[in-house]
């Protein structure tokens, strides 16, 4: 065995710790052939230095949870190699095809790691996550390159599209949420199928939970406002409704549940009805307070005076 092994050697056992599936030994060892290739002037673009660069670079992505930044890095050293095949473990595959997936992945990465606050927020999120699910639909059932080179299973392309869509959907639905409750209860009837189609069935129940809380409609009991939307733009508020008789002019919307013993509340109307009860209960509180501080101290004054008729301590 040679002391020094030539970069051709390391990328020989590179390939062959990729093809057991030890990828940061392979890492290793790209990275050291790397080295060697650039001691001879051979990692300019298209030289074997620039492969072995790259390949170290893809097995960065055997870690456990590879987040964008992984996947960048490795769309950019694959993009420098141009129309060129890469041989990873059994499958010989074009560089450009494996970074378009690096690309979609780094997509879903940073799409997972943000946080949306607003609805023009959600709205962006959910158009990248349906533009992402029709990127995965239209590669077909191909199998992805990097789930299978990282032994994470055979995943056909657009298996993962319907997770997407059901996502984009959810996402659609709240940015909708405040403006149009009707557009946004039919986004998550959308959500519910997607989830439905992957057998998701708790998800899909909580979509249609919201599909019935936003879809539904009513009339205010107080200011007689028509609003769409339960939990956004109106309340249940618990009330003496039983038995009381229905208005003389019957909207086409429901003003009360009597089963739930409820009217519904515009949302001002139930603020202000909320606030007021606020106060009162401030107010009575602060008055039950005082009571019971008077008494307090009428109660330690009461004490003291007993104490000066009692001895301190009984003789013996
Ligand atoms: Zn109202």
């Amino acid at each position: 065995m040679p002391l020094f092994k030539s970069p051709e050697d390391l990328m020989q056992e590179a390939n062959d710790r990729l093809l057991r599936g030890d990828f940061v030994a392979a890492q290793r060892a790209f990275m050291s052939a790397a080295e060697g290739f650039a001691k001879r002037g051979q990692s300019g673009p298209g030289g074997p230095g620039q492969f072995a660069q790259a390949y170290a670079v893809l097995m960065g992505l055997s870690t456990t949870n590879p987040v964008a930044q992984d996947y960048q890095r490795v769309v950019e050293s694959l993009t420098a190699l141009g129309p060129a095949a890469l041989k990873l473990g059994p499958r010989t595959v074009p560089a450009q095809e494996v970074r378009h997936e690096a690309e979609l992945a780094r997509e879903e990465q940073d799409i997972l790691a943000s946080a949306p606050g607003t609805p023009e927020a959600h709205q962006q999120v959910g158009a990248r996550l349906q533009a992402l699910s029709l990127a995965y639909r239209q590669l077909g059932n191909q199998v992805l390159v990097l789930p299978e080179l990282f032994r994470r299973g055979a995943v056909p392309a657009s298996s993962k599209a319907p997770v997407l869509a059901a996502l984009a959907e959810e996402e659609l639905g709240e940015a909708e949420v405040s403006r149009n409750p009707k557009r946004a209860a039919e986004h998550n009837q959308n959500a519910r199928n997607w989830w439905l189609q992957v057998g998701e069935s708790s998800r899909a129940e909580a979509a249609s939970q919201r599909v019935q809380r936003y879809g539904r409609a009513v009339k205010c009991w107080f200011c007689g406002r028509e609003v769409a939307g339960e939990g956004i733009n109106f309340r249940p508020l618990s009330s003496d409704v039983v038995g009381f008789p229905v208005a003389s002019e019957p909207s086409a919307l429901p003003d009360r549940d009597d089963s739930r013993s409820v009217v519904f509340a515009c949302r001002p109307c139930a603020s202000s009805v909320e606030r007021l009860a606020d106060e009162r209960a401030k107010a009575a509180t602060k008055e039950i307070e005082e009571r019971v501080n008077r008494m307090l101290t009428q109660m330690r004054a009461r004490a003291g005076i007993a104490a000066q008729w009692i001895p301190p301590t009984l003789p013996p």
